[in-house]
């Protein structure tokens, strides 16, 4: 990918529902920058100014937030729940798990950050509890989990790997062990956590792009250097 190369990753699912979202790739640089965020936003035909952020602390708290946020942080905070229009709600990453989720008819959306710590500790059944708190239908949840580190690049310790096990049972598709080497699927963690939530599996979209191996494409934790490091933005709008 060329710098300045302005592609935008969307999800399938959330496209054929005509929803309003985006995941930036490398080409926007590093989205912790406000003015990356602007022209991303603006590539994306969104308002800079109505985007709220929580601060991304690998826990599992779940923010409420209205217009009165527009343009704000909110501390301590993962995940975000708004059933207001005019709000913009954004989940940075690089290699952890994105969540941007929607329920039209109720007019209800959300996005959650889910690392390993927070995927353990649940983040998503969290996140789908108080999208139901704010009114959403669990029939009527639609989620997209954006680009993150893939199984193939993951490698974890066995103490990582075991604890997962321990939340998720002895499943191959979510902790893999070979010889001494275990890796983890994050995004299969929570696509699980998801589903024993009661969101319906067809009405989850897990992006198959692992941020690692498309080092080009993506900025990741794990591959990039200290010096090329950057995240991505994910968004999403009712
Ligand atoms: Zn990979």
């Amino acid at each position: 990918m060329q710098e300045n190369e302005h592609i935008i990753y969307k999800s399938t699912l959330l496209n054929q529902l005509d929803v309003a979202h985006g995941y930036s790739t490398r080409g926007f640089g590093d989205l912790r920058w406000n003015k990356n965020r602007q022209t991303f936003l603006t590539t994306l035909g969104m308002a800079y100014e109505n985007l709220v952020m929580g601060e991304q602390v690998h826990g599992i708290r779940i923010a409420h937030v209205d217009d009165h946020q527009k343009g704000k942080i909110i501390p301590g905070t993962d995940g975000l729940i708004s059933r207001s229009s005019g709000i913009l709600l954004g989940v940075t990453f690089a290699d952890c798990v994105p969540l941007l989720a929607i329920d039209q008819k109720a007019g209800v959306i959300g996005t959650a950050h889910a690392g390993w710590k927070g995927t353990l500790a649940g983040i998503a059944r969290e996140f789908i509890d108080h999208m139901k708190n704010e009114g959403a239908d669990i029939k009527n949840i639609y989620v997209s989990i954006g680009p993150h580190i893939g199984m193939c690049c993951y490698n974890v310790d066995e103490g990582r790997a075991r604890a997962f096990q321990n939340r998720f049972g002895m499943n191959e598709k979510i902790a893999s062990q070979a010889g001494n080497d275990w890796h983890l699927d994050i995004g299969m963690a929570n696509y699980m956590s998801l589903s024993d939530a009661g969101v319906p599996q067809t009405q989850i979209d897990v992006s198959e792009v692992c941020t690692a191996c498309h080092v080009d494409s993506f900025n990741s934790f794990r591959r990039d250097t200290k010096e090329a490091f950057g995240v991505q933005l994910g968004v999403i709008s009712l």
